[in-house]
């Protein structure tokens, strides 16, 4: 069975970007693959955030999954700081990767807006930790949206040079996206894409939002100029991100879902109803598993042990090879 792995950081609400992008992907994966998906905290700490915060929203990032339709028993699902392997390879993983690579991830650029004086260390290295998450796992396949495709791609890089140094040590894992879905963009700045960390309210779509919530945030979204609807992302971005999240809620395509349509108010009108009806089960669920959060709290143990194991083994085996002595 082919390994999956795939991550969330719980920096905020999860929002149909996520849901779309990802989320989705891994619930419909596990049963077919050997899924490993992980809240992946440690990343989280790049950017100032308050503890007591950062505790709870593990906590609820890891119940939103589950109420999403991710099962604890046929997953691996697990919390990345409960398994201490992945800060571990990720120094090892940090002598074989180069400023010069880390400085062009566009992330980073993008996340020390306040200038690079002041960011921390960990926003410029997260990446590497990134692919010291993948590589752990041995994973053949990593499903995730869009903006993910640089990291991914120096994962690669990664893996590739210490095995060209070391020896074989890593599989290099093969990258997925969604056909529809991928890249979500904001619905108040539809040239960016729909983020936890981007304080645009209106322009969020969350997961538990309620229906009439997202009702509204559909009907404001920003549309372009005329009143002809067509998918064409460069020049009608806005039009082209609802032809797209309708076309992803429906199982269609954008430019197929575009000819049912000529004008711009009943698109919003249907695609609010199909994302309300999309993720009806989802804030449903969450209410029941939030009730108790302590039964969704006790199956992380099992899962954090399930990584280790593996994760341990592959550890070992980058050990070994880039020369560390062991304890005998
Ligand atoms: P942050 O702003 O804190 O980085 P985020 O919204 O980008 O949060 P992540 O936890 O970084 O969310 O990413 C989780 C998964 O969701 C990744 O696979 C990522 O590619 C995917 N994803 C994030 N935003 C979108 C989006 N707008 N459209 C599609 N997929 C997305
Ligand atoms: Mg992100």
């Amino acid at each position: 069975m082919a390994r999956v792995l795939s991550g969330i950081q719980p920096t905020g609400d999860i929002h149909l970007g996520n849901y779309l992008g990802a989320v989705r992907g891994w619930v419909d994966d596990q049963h077919a693959q050997d899924s490993f998906i992980s809240v992946v905290d440690l990343h989280a700490l790049t950017v100032p955030r308050d503890p007591a915060e950062l505790r709870a929203r593990t906590l609820e990032t890891t119940l939103l999954l589950v109420a999403a339709g991710l099962d604890p028993e046929v997953c691996t699902l697990f919390v990345q700081s409960h398994v201490h392997e992945h800060p571990e390879l990720s120094w090892i993983l940090e002598s074989v990767a180069s400023m010069g690579e880390l400085r062009r991830m566009t992330q980073f650029k993008d996340k020390s807006k306040d200038g690079e004086e002041s960011a921390r260390v960990a926003l410029f290295t997260y990446p590497v930790l990134q692919a010291a998450d993948i590589l752990l796992y041995d994973a053949d396949r990593v499903p995730v949206g869009d903006d993910q495709r640089q990291h991914l791609e120096l994962c690669r890089d990664i893996a590739l040079r210490f095995n060209h140094r070391y020896g074989d040590t890593f599989v290099v894992p093969d990258v997925t996206h969604p056909g529809v879905g991928a890249r979500i963009m904001d619905l108040q700045r539809p040239t960016a894409k729909m983020s936890k960390s981007a304080e645009s309210p209106q322009g969020t779509v969350l997961v538990l939002d309620d229906p009439a919530v997202i009702e509204r945030k559909f009907k404001r979204a920003v549309t372009d100029a005329g009143t002809e609807v067509c998918f064409d992302p460069d020049k009608k971005p806005g039009v082209a991100n609802l032809l797209q999240i309708l076309a992803a809620a429906t199982g269609r395509r954008p430019d197929d879902v575009a000819e049912g349509y000529d004008r711009y108010g009943s698109l919003k009108t249907d695609t609010a109803e199909a994302v309300i009806e999309l993720l009806r089960p989802v804030r449903e669920g969450y209410a029941e598993l939030a009730s108790d959060p302590e039964a969704v709290r006790a199956t992380l143990g099992r899962g954090a042990a399930k990584a280790g194991a593996v994760a341990a083994g592959t550890l070992a085996r980058a050990r070994e090879a880039i020369g560390l002595l062991s304890r005998g």
